[in-house]
């Protein structure tokens, strides 16, 4: 960990894509996100969500199953919720990016870097935070609203193509 003190990983998940991607449960540290723009480092334990990430998923129980924090390299912060979208819908480089890299362009952290991009601010290089949210398609209850979620397949790609 990044205070020096040791972490069991209690879980090890693979989805097989492009490449392995890792989702790792940690004991006592339950956040955990991928770092795009760090080729030493594609997993990383990183705090718990923020409280504005936690009050945005509070603001929309019942609309989403995940809110999603993407934070710009400038530390600006843009915010999105897993919905359905157009290619119409996005700013145009997430637009780009959602084309090059086949992402289907619904989900939280999209509606997140559209945030960061419309309000004039650069979305190369930025991460992403996300938590499920109650309610919605899936029907999460209140045990899983504010949990950590790591970074689906689609946004590890789309991610590290704003990376490169
Ligand atoms: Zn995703």
């Amino acid at each position: 960990m990044a205070d020096g003190t040791q972490s069991t990983v209690s879980r090890v998940a693979r989805y097989i894509r492009l490449e392995p991607v890792y989702d790792l449960t940690v004991e006592g540290v339950h956040t955990y996100y991928v770092v795009p723009g760090r080729s030493d480092v594609l997993v990383h334990n990183c705090g718990e969500p923020s409280d504005d990430l936690l009050a945005y998923a509070d603001a929309h129980i019942d609309q989403t199953n995940v809110a999603s924090e993407v934070t710009a390299v400038n530390g600006v912060t843009g915010y999105g919720i897993s919905v359905s979208r157009t290619l119409d819908e996005l700013t145009p480089e997430v637009r780009t990016a959602v084309q090059i890299t086949g992402h289907h362009g619904g989900c939280g952290e999209i509606g997140g870097l559209c945030d960061l991009e419309s309000r004039g601010h650069s979305i190369r290089g930025a991460g992403a935070t996300s938590v499920d949210v109650k309610g919605g398609s899936e029907g999460y209850g209140w045990e899983r609203h504010g949990a950590p979620r790591a970074m689906c397949g689609y946004c590890v790609e789309l991610f590290k193509f704003l990376n490169s």
